[in-house]
């Protein structure tokens, strides 16, 4: 096998989607671990077999056996069409699966049909109910910019931190961050340049955090940081690297190259903080580190 095609047999294989071939007389000659997981028949089960033995019995809504009318593949074979279907297969254990198929004809160098691929995804409820929860989830949570934790999602971690701290006594720290003269970016370059800038910065904060750590876009160009398990002698060094690597990104535009800092307040939770307090210290801290001359932190 050349490294290509061995490249192109992993990707199959490890693909999540079920996929296998047939060729003219629909005999499987391909069976990835897609379709080992959705059918719970093994490749060495059907590789050589027919799939017009009827093994996985596909069926419609109408409950019609599509082997004996209809097969999607049979059709495909003959007609070199490619075809979508929402069916229904036979699991090994017995059960039926709903998925939705795609079939695709499979030519030789000719041109000639000599076979078809079936690409098949599980279309269960419960599936597509857990996908939709992922994504509502993004949608109440992110931030659709910047990718990282919206406001409602930084108070509601803030509300578990100072939980944890008022219960078990585990220290964090929250630093609140605001983009110096973020105004003029906009005014110089544009709107759709500061939102580069916005999504520069988050992903600056977002990578250099520790994997315990919280990011979120707090509003504007502001961003809230929540970093646990620190001591107050930490929190200065903690908060000047965020600081240092902000100054030290570039943004390219055009020939030139952009680059803003950020004032920080930083403070440690006290165990009678509420998320209220807790905010409000931080960002006179903020306001602290403004009037100060920017680019600087508060503490
Ligand atoms: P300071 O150093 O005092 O913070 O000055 P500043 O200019 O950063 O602060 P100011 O509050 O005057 O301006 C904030 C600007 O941020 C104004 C607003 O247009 C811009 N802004 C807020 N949200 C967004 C956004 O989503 N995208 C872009 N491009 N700009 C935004
Ligand atoms: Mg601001
Ligand atoms: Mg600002």
């Amino acid at each position: 096998m050349t490294e290509a095609n061995r490249f192109f047999k992993d990707l199959l294989d490890n693909l999540y989607d079920g996929v296998y071939f047939v060729d003219c007389e629909k005999k499987i000659t391909y069976w990835n671990r897609g379709a080992e997981r959705i059918t719970g028949y093994m490749k060495a089960e059907v590789v050589g077999r027919s799939c017009a033995e009827n093994m996985l019995r596909h069926v419609d809504d109408f409950g019609n056996l599509l082997c004996l009318a209809g097969c999607p593949l049979g059709k495909t074979i003959q007609d070199g069409e490619m075809r979508e279907a929402a069916i229904y297969l036979h699991h090994k254990m017995g059960h039926r699966v709903p998925v939705q198929v795609r079939v695709t004809p499979l030519h030789d160098a000719d041109g000639k049909v000599v076979g078809a691929i079936e690409v098949f995804s599980e279309n269960s409820f419960r599936v597509a109910a857990n996908q939709r929860i992922v994504e509502l989830e993004k949608v109440a949570f992110l931030d659709p910019l910047t990718g990282v934790g919206n406001r409602r999602y930084t108070e509601m971690i803030l509300e578990g931190r100072l939980n944890e701290l008022q219960r078990y006594g585990w220290p964090f720290a929250v630093l609140f961050f605001d983009i110096d003269n973020f105004k003029q970016v906009n005014d110089t370059y544009g709107h759709d340049m500061g939102d580069q800038v916005l999504k520069v910065i988050s992903r600056t904060l977002l990578t250099n955090l520790r994997s315990f750590d919280f990011i979120g876009r707090w509003g504007g160009e502001e961003f809230f940081g929540i970093v646990v398990n620190v001591k107050e002698d930490q929190l200065f060094g903690i908060a000047n690297k965020f600081r240092f690597l902000v100054e030290h990104s570039s943004i390219p535009v055009g020939k030139k190259m952009l680059r803003v800092t950020v004032s920080i307040g930083a403070t440690l939770a006290r165990r009678e903080d509420t998320v209220v307090t807790l905010v409000k210290r931080a960002d006179e801290l903020l306001y602290k580190s403004k009037t100060g001359g920017r680019n600087r932190i508060s503490i």
